[in-house]
């Protein structure tokens, strides 16, 4: 079974997937898969390099993921054709991981994505938790972990889908505006129905 994890930004996915792991399941993260299929000698990362020059790489021959943040936020144009070359790529690299995965015997996978619904992938899962807490919350969580500004979270923000669009299309639900023993106790609750749903 693989289990689709997402949340806005800052909301508590990665914190979740681990909870989750300490219980026996095994997760990818769906931003790791998309930082692969960019790396250095990959087919993606040519092909970004022909269409938008050697400005584009860093002097070790790295993406400059900046400058090419820049480009695709300013040009709704770019920005499609980018994804046209990296999430088919994204998509089969994330199956080769949870094949991997399965053949290292987890009871259940977990795929962990922000963009779980904005990009498609929810089609790859059997079944969505969205791991919930408000604007606020995940806005002063997100400050204090990373060094960035309040715009750029809002940036951000405004890119993902809307709380309650996102709670539209949960299975499962978890609260995460408690404190950790509220939030294991609730992964705890999850992975219990989960085996009972396999019979393991
Ligand atoms: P995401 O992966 O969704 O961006 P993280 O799991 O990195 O979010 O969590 C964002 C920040 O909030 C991290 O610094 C994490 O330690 C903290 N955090 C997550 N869950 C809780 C919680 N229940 N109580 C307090 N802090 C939390």
């Amino acid at each position: 079974m693989i289990i689709g994890l997402t949340g806005g930004i800052g909301s508590g996915k990665s914190t979740v997937a681990r909870a989750f792991e300490t219980l026996g399941a095994a997760w990818i993260d769906a931003d790791d898969v998309a930082r692969e299929v960019v790396a250095t000698g990959e087919p993606a990362l040519l092909a970004i390099k022909n269409r938008f020059g050697n400005q584009i790489v860093c002097q070790d021959g790295t993406l400059n993921r900046a400058a090419l943040r820049d480009i695709v936020f300013k040009d709704p144009e770019q920005r499609q054709w980018l994804e046209s070359v990296t999430h088919p790529k994204i998509r089969e690299r994330i199956l080769e991981h949870l094949k991997r995965l399965k053949l290292q015997g987890a009871p259940y996978v977990l795929l962990v994505s922000p963009l779980l619904f904005e990009s498609g992938q929810s089609e790859l899962v059997s079944r969505c938790i969205v791991v919930d807490v408000s604007q606020a919350l995940q806005l002063s969580r997100t400050l204090m972990r990373d060094g960035v500004s309040e715009s750029q979270v809002r940036a951000i923000l405004a890119a993902q889908l809307t709380r309650d669009q996102r709670l539209a299309k949960a299975d499962d639900v978890i609260d995460n505006s408690g404190d950790h023993a509220s939030m294991t106790k609730q992964v705890a609750r999850l992975d219990t129905s989960y085996r009972q749903l396999l019979n393991c």
